[in-house]
Formats: C-alpha cells, sequence, structure tokens
C-alpha cells in the first residue's frame, strides 16, 4: 500500500470557522485536514507539550480560554475530551454560551463524503469488545480481496490522515461511543454494533445512555449487523428489524459454521474470535466479497489480543497484554484446554481475578507480577501452584522452566494480566512489547 501524499482536504469547511481542541493525533490531523480545505482554524490543549507539536506543524493556535467564541462556527472535539460527564470541558460550556455545534472527526468526514461521493462504501464497528480485531479482520480480508481499503479512526491513524471517501475505495471505521456522540450525521454504508456489555460508565452516566449512543451506528446505515450476545442489542436488533426486516444478525448457526471455517487458524483462538469472525462473514458478504474463507486464514491478528509470539522448545507462547481486566482474561483462559502457564498481575481491578475460578483447572501454574501479588495470591491459595515472580523477565524465565519439566504436549505459556500495566510499563503495549522482546531473546525460541 502506498500511502498518499495528502490526507483528506475537507472542502465543505471552506471559509467557516473552527475551533479545534485536543491535539493529540486526531486532533493534528483534524486542523490539517481544515486548513487544507480553506477553513480558519483556532488550535488549542489544555496541555503545553500538545500545543508544541502543534505549533511545530505550523498549526494555528489560539488561546480559546480567551478567543471570541462568537466567531466559530464549529467546536471540533477530541474524542477523550468529556462532552457530559463526570462534567463536561470547559470548552463545551463555552460553545453552548455561544451557541457554537460540538462535532469530532468523524462528522467532517461524514460531511465530506456527503459531497465528495455519496456513494463512497464506509463500514463503521462498534461495540463494547472486538471492534479493533473486527476491523483489522475486515480490512485484512478485504485486501486480499485486492480492494482499495483504508482503515482508521479508533484503530492506526485518525479519520481525516486517510485518503478521501472515492468511488472504489472502502473506509473501514472503528469507532468509539465518545466518537459516536460526536458524529451527529453517521450514516455508514454497513453499520456494525458487536456487543453492549458495561463499560466507561463514568463518562456515559448510565447503560442506558451508553447503549443508546452505541446504537446510533445502525440507526442511519443502509445495512447493519447487530450482535446478540446481549439484551441491549437484541432491543436494538429488535427496533432495526421492524423499519429494514433485511438487518442482518449472528444466529448460532453462523456462529457454528464460523467456528468450523476458522477452526486452527492461530490469529482468531477463542469463542470471542468466533464471534468476531461471524460478524466479518456477514459484512464481506453484504459487500460481496469472494474467498473470505481463505483470506481469513491468513490474517496476521493484532499485536497484545491473544498474540501468538512463538515457541520456546515445546511450549506456545502467547502474549495477551491488552487483558486489563478479569473479562479479557476470561476469554484467553477459555481458549486453552489445558497446560496454561499463566502470567498475571500489575494493577488489579475490582474484583481481582476471583471471577476467574471455574477457569483454573486449565491452569498448572500461575506466575504473579506486579503490586496485585498479595490479593491475587490470597485468591490463588490452596486453589493453584503459584510463584512470586515480581517482574515479567522473572514470570517468563519461571514460567518456561515448568513448561519444559512438565509433561505436556503442548504448554501454553499466557500473558494475560487480568490488570492494568502502569505500575510497571507505559501501557498496555508497553508491557506487551516488553514480554516480546524477552521471550524472542531466549534460548530455544523459534518463531
Ligand atoms: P476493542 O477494540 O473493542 O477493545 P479488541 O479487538 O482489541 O477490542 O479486543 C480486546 C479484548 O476484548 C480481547 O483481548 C478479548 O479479551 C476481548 N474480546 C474481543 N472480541 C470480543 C467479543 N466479540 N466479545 C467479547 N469480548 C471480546
Amino acid at each position: 500500500m502506498t500511502k498518499p501524499l495528502v490526507a483528506i482536504s475537507l472542502s465543505h469547511a471552506r471559509g467557516r470557522s473552527y475551533a479545534v481542541f485536543g491535539l493529540a493525533r486526531s486532533g493534528i490531523a483534524t486542523a490539517r485536514a481544515l486548513v487544507a480545505g480553506g477553513a480558519q482554524v483556532s488550535c488549542w490543549d489544555d496541555g503545553a507539550a500538545s500545543r508544541e507539536v502543534a505549533a511545530n506543524e505550523g498549526l494555528p493556535l489560539v488561546d480559546l480560554t480567551t478567543a471570541d467564541w462568537s466567531e466559530f462556527q464549529s467546536l471540533v472535539l477530541a474524542p477523550g475530551v468529556p462532552l457530559t460527564h463526570p462534567v463536561p470541558h470547559w470548552t463545551v460550556e463555552k460553545a453552548k454560551a455561544a451557541g457554537v455545534e460540538i462535532i469530532g472527526d468523524i462528522e467532517l468526514f461524514f460531511r465530506e463524503r456527503a459531497i465528495v461521493c455519496p456513494e463512497a462504501t464506509v463500514v463503521a464497528i462498534t461495540g463494547t469488545n472486538g471492534k479493533s480485531t473486527t476491523t483489522a479482520l475486515i480490512t485484512h480480508i478485504l485486501r486480499e480481496a485486492g480492494r482499495d481499503v483504508a482503515m482508521g479512526g479508533n484503530i492506526g491513524v485518525g479519520v481525516l490522515a486517510l485518503p478521501p471517501p472515492a468511488k472504489d475505495r472502502i473506509h473501514l471505521l472503528e469507532l468509539s461511543s465518545f466518537q459516536i456522540d460526536l458524529t451527529p450525521m453517521l450514516n455508514p454504508s454497513v453499520g456494525v454494533l458487536l456487543n453492549i456489555t458495561p463499560d466507561h460508565l463514568d463518562r456515559h452516566g448510565s447503560m442506558e445512555n451508553y447503549a443508546a449512543i452505541k446504537a446510533r451506528i445502525v440507526e442511519t446505515s443502509n445495512a447493519a449487523v447487530i450482535g446478540t450476545s446481549d439484551g441491549y442489542c437484541r432491543a436494538i436488533l429488535a427496533r432495526r428489524e421492524a423499519a429494514h426486516p433485511d438487518t442482518s444478525d449472528i444466529t448460532d448457526d453462523s456462529r457454528a459454521q464460523t467456528a468450523e471455517h476458522i477452526r486452527g487458524v492461530p490469529s482468531l483462538r477463542g469463542a470471542h474470535n468466533v464471534e468476531n469472525a461471524a460478524f466479518a462473514f456477514e459484512v464481506c458478504r453484504i459487500l460481496q466479497i469472494e474467498n473470505v474463507r481463505t483470506a481469513m486464514k491468513t490474517f496476521p491478528g493484532l499485536a497484545h489480543r491473544m498474540e501468538q509470539i512463538g515457541r520456546v522448545g515445546r511450549a506456545l507462547v502467547i502474549n495477551d497484554s491488552k487483558a486489563t481486566n478479569a473479562d479479557s482474561t476470561e476469554k484467553a483462559l477459555a481458549s486453552f484446554p489445558q497446560d496454561i502457564f499463566w502470567i498475571a498481575g500489575g494493577v488489579q481491578k475490582e474484583g481481582g481475578i476471583a471471577p476467574l475460578s471455574p477457569y483454573f483447572d486449565r491452569v498448572s501454574k500461575v506466575y504473579l507480577v506486579g503490586t496485585s501479588s498479595p490479593e491475587f495470591a490470597a485468591t490463588l491459595d490452596g486453589k493453584l501452584p503459584y510463584e512470586d515472580c515480581q517482574t515479567l523477565g522473572a514470570a517468563i524465565a519461571a514460567a518456561v522452566r515448568d513448561a519444559a519439566a512438565s509433561s505436556a504436549a503442548e504448554p501454553v505459556v499466557l500473558l494475560s494480566p487480568a490488570c492494568a500495566s502502569y505500575d510497571q510499563y507505559k501501557s498496555f503495549e508497553h508491557r506487551g512489547d516488553h514480554f516480546r522482546a524477552l521471550v524472542q531473546a531466549l534460548p530455544g525460541f523459534s518463531k
């Protein structure tokens, strides 16, 4: 794939005046796209470091705390900035007081598409879990089919850093609920709603509010694929079906067929990935893509999500650093029937690993790291052997040693922490990258 020299230039913004707040990756791309389109842009961020990045890019900084808000037509807000909960950000208050609309970069994308190429195909994907995997999987299949695909949004690059909408191009957009909330004109060709379970309630107020935001992805889409694994999605499906009987859902039949088709694909282990792959099959059917099954077999998977690093001797080594809570680790433990040498710990979430006890019989031993060790040890006492290793390096050495000494035909050394990483690492990516590097440096490592 060659990278386009120019990303999206927002021609519809010409002559209008925008306040852009939040200058991380998507904010910078937004400001660039607006400037390229001929808009008047005033960029700002609460952090001096972010303002400096924008200044170095040559983007126009204006102190929005003292600016005259009556001059702006729109406030373009980064999705991480609180719109309503726990309290509206000060820019939101200022915009409301001045009667300035509040939108996000995804809205700008849809407005531009409406003008330059309304028929351009856009697949928009949301859900509490599985968004990145499903988005990346569909992208992989479409690329294997030779399609021109632009993937971004909540994954990879911001939407406005992508090539522009075009007739033969398919945009695959992963959207968080924060992004949807800032997109009044959301009207994808295919809307995909994976699942809705409690998450980010501090930012959405209530489950009902969170579900209502997620539902918008299938309310005005041409086609829709909706999950059936929770009551919120089933209610949204029923509502959509009343108006559009051809709405797709995920049935037990499609799950069973999908499980058959992806058996043995290392990047799609586990029941949760059967679910994600079932969505991918349905989206590809709607887009009339051929050879989907063959393409799925070569999906490389995403880093840090049940990523197969390789083998050390007989042991298979898996990096599931993205699992920062027990729910996610449950998916990992459920993916291997036995002989798991499990590395866990970090900054624990409420409830710790106690909810995982139904899976303990699959685990040979636990290797504890990070500040959660005393609590996790208390949970494991008398149920499973464990060793307090403190660091990933020590945990890997011990797990690999025990796996090699075991009688298991294919022991699994699994990093699935069920914890946040920030006691020892900057992020789950940082933790997973360190794990991978340590494993690859071991004697006896093979890909
Ligand atoms: P997201 O982008 O929504 O955070 P990912 O695809 O990155 O989702 O997967 C993150 C984690 O969520 C995975 O490691 C797995 O534990 C869990 N997960 C993935 N897909 C699903 C699914 N369809 N249902 C429930 N949990 C899932």
